[in-house]
């Protein structure tokens, strides 16, 4: 550019030169021009040169800069290179130097590296085993286990571990493995890499230990199994030693005649419990307690228990009973017989180390869902106590608080283990909760699923919803048990312990213009009290219907005319039953006077109606003589009639031939024995073959009672056979009255 520039300045210089002139040789204008124009070329030329030559000089630095650079990275990679070189040497020295198995291999099963103990272990050099396909043989038990885990290589923690046995020169060996998954940087599975230990001794001791323990387990079991029979076995004599001496107790005595007699009764009793606890302990621990599902009425089970431990309670002036909270379902599936020995373990105790006050067994529901409940049950009593550093301990075999009060209180120290036991296979919880001096709770929960099948209506939760009702029953266990179950169906109850604070309740009730519907009075009080409270509370009632109800104990003998005149037209007798409470509190009379709900008839009736019943038949089929007396005379009691045959050939003849309620059925008889006898029952025509059928046998294993449910037997009943369960179970298989209606 610089150099068209000067050319052109040069132009103008000589402009008119070289247009005067155009032939003519050049003049020293020219001559001037062509130096000027050569010299600044020249200058410019110099210039370049200089500034290429500084560049190149700038480049040049450069280079030499990286090379020392370049140089020094060497350098780093020489030091690098070398530590490598190193840790590759130590991890090799340590990978050789391992007791360890460890092998590389691709997915494709292609091995990479071995150590050297495991070309040791099987026998082949690296360089046989490297760039093989080789695999050790796998036990055939053990074959598969390492394949099913292989998807966990492709998972984090990207590690599987199995054990197997594997052939090595030393034969089968045991080997734990732990096989990794090596990943490249685009986490694909590169090589797996396995660590093997030899595990064989471990094996082996695991394998002695669990053959040693189940060596004692068949030993324990065989133990249990023994005491079973054994105390089964005691059983039988035993029944006719109680038996008897009941009989001998009812035949005229003298006074210290009765007294040995009753004295071998106790002594008997006792010695019957205590047998029966190591039998169902032992049955436990023999694994022979199998559970039967099946449905029941949880209400009915509950308060059928309370029924049975009421005698007990009666006997020490204390009180008993149970509570339903509204969401309690009646219909539900399981084993209502292993749930009910369990609350009569713990009402058994609570009574039995209560004194004062009562035993409240309270039942509410803790979850419910479409298919079931867990069902909460809550034993209280108003007792001895326990103290907090022995509870835990209770639950252990043959644990009792003190050796001072087992002497008092009697017992073996198996119940609450054997409570245990049962709510664990119900897979259920059992606890307690209790202060010296302060009573307990024993409380279980288990779960239970909902009868959906049960066509039975259940009982209205809210049948007496709005109804007022005044209670006054001198015990204040009784009166709070009560007070709960007619809350929980809806009443408003004003409960008292004492007839003042009563009458007070009702005088203010009158100020406040309110009536009660209902009173339930404690039979126990005075006559008078009774009276009088009872009139208070009608005259209040402005006309309305004031039902007047009075409670009874189970052995009380009260003459009901002096109260019916004075409008106690009902009674109940504790513990009430929650169907009973309502019946009594809802039922609608006819003007006459008449039942309208015929079901109540049957429910509530009077003393002089449970006479004129006709009473049930029995047919008994028993070949031991005793047990045939004894029986006899339990069932005489009851008010049955019997009739006796000794073997099934005989029973069976019986049923077609007789009209019978009930067949009690021994099993083990001669000519045909019970279950043979039930089998051609049922074959039968008509309604003959629908009778129902007690399977009655000293055999106490859950076998026995499978197969006389598989021969079509309705129920079970263990002898000895007791009276309170033989009337239960009488009550329940036919229309006999059961113990609620029999007051008088
Ligand atoms: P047993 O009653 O036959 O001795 P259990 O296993 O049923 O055996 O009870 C163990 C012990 O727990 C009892 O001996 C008693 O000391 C204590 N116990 C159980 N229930 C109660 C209770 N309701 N009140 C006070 N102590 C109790």
């Amino acid at each position: 550019m610089a150099c068209i520039g000067i050319a052109v300045i040069v132009l103008l210089y000589n402009i008119d030169e070289i247009r005067g002139a155009p032939t003519k040789a050049l003049g020293p204008k020219s001559v001037t021009a062509a130096a000027i124009l050569i010299a600044a070329v020249l200058a410019i030329m110099v210039y370049d040169t200089r500034r290429k030559f500084t560049r190149l000089n700038n480049q040049a630095e450069r280079v030499a800069e990286m090379a020392d650079r370049l140089t020094v990275a060497m350098e780093a990679l020489n030091d690098a290179n070398a530590d490598l070189r190193q840790s590759e040497e130590r991890y090799r020295g340590l990978v050789e130097t391992q007791d360890a198995l460890i092998v590389r291999r691709t997915e494709e099963g292609r091995l990479t590296f071995v150590n050297s103990a495991f070309c040791d272990q099987f026998a082949m050099t690296a360089l046989e085993l490297e760039g093989s396909h080789f695999t050790p043989d796998v036990h055939p038990e053990d074959s598969g286990v390492a394949e099913q885990l292989l998807p966990g290589l492709g998972v984090p923690p990207y590690n599987i571990r199995y054990d197997q046995r594997v052939l090595t020169r030393e034969g089968w060996r045991w080997i734990a493995w732990v096989d990794y998954a090596i990943r490249d940087d685009r986490e694909q599975t590169r090589e797996i890499q396995s660590i093997g230990r030899d595990v064989t001794a471990r094996k082996l001791a695991e394998e002695q230990l669990k053959s040693a323990r189940d060596e004692a387990e068949a030993a324990n079991r065989a133990k249990s199994s023994f005491l079973a029979t054994v105390s089964h076995e005691i059983r039988t004599p035993m029944n006719g030693i109680l038996g008897m001496t009941r009989l001998l107790l009812e035949t005229e005595l003298t006074e210290q005649q009765y007294g040995y007699a009753g004295a071998v009764r106790d002594s008997g009793e006792a010695l019957l419990a205590i047998i029966n606890d190591i039998l169902d302990y032992s049955k436990i621990e023999a694994g022979k307690l199998a559970l039967q599902e099946r449905p029941f009425n949880l209400v009915n089970t509950v308060e059928q228990a309370c029924e049975l431990l009421a005698a007990r309670a009666v006997e020490r002036d204390i009180a008993i009973g149970a509570t339903f909270a509204a969401n309690v379902p009646e219909f539900l599936y399981g084993d209502a017989g292993r749930l009910r020995q369990v609350i009569l373990n713990l009402g058994g105790n609570a009574i039995k180390f209560t004194d004062q006050g009562g035993v409240m067994v309270a039942v509410s529901v803790t979850f419910e869902s479409e298919a079931g409940v867990v069902v909460l049950f809550e034993v209280t009593d108003s007792g001895i106590g326990i103290e907090e550093d022995v509870q835990d301990s209770l639950f252990e075999e043959f644990s009792q608080v003190d050796s001072g009060s087992t002497r008092r209180y009697g017992g073996t120290g198996l119940g609450l283990a054997i409570s245990q036991r049962i709510v664990q296979r119900m897979k259920g919880q059992i606890g307690v909760e209790s202060t010296k001096g302060g009573g307990s709770v024993f409380w279980f929960m288990i779960d239970l699923a909902i009868d959906s099948t049960a066509t039975d209506p259940p009982l209205d939760g809210n049948a007496l919803r709005g109804q007022r009702i005044l209670l006054c029953d001198r015990n204040k266990v009784s009166c709070e048990i009560i007070a709960r179950s007619l809350s929980a169906l809806g009443a408003i109850v004003s409960a008292h312990n004492d007839s003042d604070q009563a009458l007070h309740a009702v005088a203010e009730a009158e100020a406040a213009g309110k009536a009660f519907d209902a009173a339930l009075i404690d039979g126990v009080l005075p006559q008078q009290t009774i009276t009088s409270l009872g009139e208070a509370v009608q005259k209040i009632s402005a006309g309305q219907e004031c039902r007047l109800v009075l409670l009874l104990q189970v052995d009380q003998h009260l003459r009901l005319e002096p109260y019916r005149q004075n409008g106690f037209e009902y009674y109940l007798v504790r513990p009430i039953r929650r169907r009973t409470l309502v019946q009594i509190l809802t039922e609608v009379r006819t003007d006459d006077g008449e039942w309208l709900d015929s079901r109540l008839s049957q429910a509530i009736v009077t003393p002089a109606e449970v006479e004129a019943k006709a009473p049930p038949r029995i047919l008994l089929a028993e070949d031991n003589r005793i047990n045939q007396m004894l029986a006899e005379a339990i069932l005489g009691k009851l008010g049955l009639e019997t009739e006796c045959v000794e073997n099934g050939r005989l029973a069976v003849e019986a049923v077609q031939r007789g009209d019978y309620s009930l067949v009690l059925m021994d099993v083990n008889m001669p000519q045909m024995d019970g279950l043979q006898a039930t089998r051609e029952i049922r074959a039968m025509d008509g309604n003959k073959a629908s009778i129902p059928i007690i399977a009655m046998t000293a055999s106490a294993m859950d076998e026995d009672r499978q197969r006389c449910a598989a021969a079509g037997m309705n129920d079970y009943i263990s002898k000895p056979i007791e009276v309170d369960e033989l009337e239960r179970m009488i009550g329940q298989w036919t229309d006999v009255p059961t113990v609620e209606t029999k007051a008088s």
